[in-house]
């Protein structure tokens, strides 16, 4: 949290980089940073800046990602490749330290949010499938353009690509940027670390003034499936906190458990098919709003055990030669390639799946299930790439 080494607690008013931008509101945070809206007064427009926990791993990291940034955005002068781009980077101190930010475009809601307003259903496949369409070009541009490997694909890593202006008014309130911290008892302000919690506090004048800001989190204000009727949904892929370039060593664990690839939880290498792995957990979950895996530890096995039963059980039985190729195979199967606590696998594949479990038709099941699959090969070299997906007639629609 916000101690020695850890996140900076920034307030509405807070100038950075000189006094270049004045945050203006929360936008999110993730286990190394938070993120906020602030106003550029140099180019009079909305931009977010992540700022970074200032301990040294998490400075590395982002100085780290600022590199990789730096190469993204070089390589994408029409701005048009699906990922966030990287406008200024600078230092900033505070009571815990020195931390690394860095001002990116703004950008809407991630994933996450979306999934979640349509809780239990998923977003309807046509959009599915538009978003689909924005995180395959992005990869495709990464892994083919840049030898990129993100590494922590996962829906709060995705954001949707404002629908407003962003250089106009985010908040969409017509009230213009905060350039001022606004007077009132500071410890009211302290509150707004706290996410949206800060508006159920008690409203004193000042505060009350600012909270008529929180009108839209700067993406789609309604994000139920009737509001987004017609809106052309486009997104961006974000967090490079972890990315790797696909040439350099790589760390053994990535990724976030329940999008982890087979290769990574058995220890045997990953490239960059590992993303296309999470890219196809991704997309199920926007289809179905359940993600594929939900692995859990119990007395008898572990959360990885559980992890690789529930991949076989949906993907049918891991090639022997797979299975045992891993540095941690010995641990999971014993020498035939079966796992070694649990015996018994229940198989229901992808299509059965989503026609018992999510009432898609046979047709709408058969189709994602013959775009998901391939991507969820065992051996990794088989799953096609992101450009192979472009041209996937689920992804083109003939
Ligand atoms: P971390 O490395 O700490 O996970 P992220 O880069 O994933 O940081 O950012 C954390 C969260 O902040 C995101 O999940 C998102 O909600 C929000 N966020 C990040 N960048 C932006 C942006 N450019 N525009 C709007 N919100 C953002
Ligand atoms: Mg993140």
């Amino acid at each position: 949290g916000y101690r020695k080494g850890g996140y900076h607690a920034a307030r509405i008013g807070d100038r950075f980089a000189a006094g270049r931008y004045v945050a203006q509101r929360k936008l999110g945070w993730g286990n190394f940073s938070t993120v906020w809206l602030a106003y550029d007064t140099l180019c009079s427009r909305y931009v977010a800046i992540k700022i970074q926990k200032s301990a040294k791993e998490y400075a590395e990291s982002a100085l780290h990602e600022i590199d990789l940034l730096s190469s993204i955005a070089q390589g994408d002068d029409s701005k048009s490749k699906c990922v966030i781009q990287l406008l200024d980077h600078f230092k900033h101190s505070g009571p815990n330290g020195q931390h690394y930010c860095l001002a990116t475009e703004f950008l809407g809601d991630s994933l996450l949010k979306l999934i979640r307003y349509n809780r239990k259903k998923g977003i309807g496949l046509h959009r599915v499938r538009q978003i689909s369409k924005s995180v395959l070009s992005g990869l495709d541009y990464l892994h083919r353009e840049l030898g990129i490997i993100h590494t922590d694909l996962k829906p709060e890593n995705v954001l949707l690509v404002s629908t407003i202006d962003p250089t106009k008014d985010p908040t969409r309130t017509g009230l213009p940027p905060i350039l001022e911290r606004p007077e009132g008892n500071p410890d009211h302000f302290k509150r707004v670390n706290f996410g949206d919690k800060w508006l159920k506090i008690r409203a004193k004048r000042a505060v009350a003034k600012i909270s008529q800001r929180r009108v839209s989190l700067g993406g789609v204000m309604e994000m139920d499936n009737r509001s987004l009727e017609g809106v052309d949904l486009q997104c961006k892929i974000v967090d490079f906190g972890n990315a790797v370039r696909g040439n350099e060593e790589l760390m053994e664990e990535i990724q976030t458990r329940e999008y982890r690839a087979p290769e990574v939880v058995i220890g045997s290498g990953y490239s960059f098919s590992a993303d296309m792995w999470s890219f196809a957990c991704l997309v199920f979950e926007l289809a179905t709003g359940d993600t594929l895996f939900a692995p859990m530890a119990s007395d008898d096995f572990t959360e990885d055990e559980d992890h690789l039963a529930q991949m076989m059980e949906l993907l049918g039985k891991m090639p022997k030669k797979i299975a045992v190729a891993g540095s941690r195979s010995k641990d999971y199967f014993d020498r035939h390639g079966d796992l070694k606590r649990i015996r018994r696998l229940k198989f229901r594949p992808m299509d059965s799946l989503l026609v018992d479990k999510y009432h898609f038709t046979e047709t709408d099941a058969h189709g994602l299930s013959n775009f998901l699959c391939p991507l969820l090969d065992f051996e990794p070299e088989k799953r096609p790439t992101a450009s192979q997906c472009l041209v996937h007639q689920w992804i083109t629609g003939s």
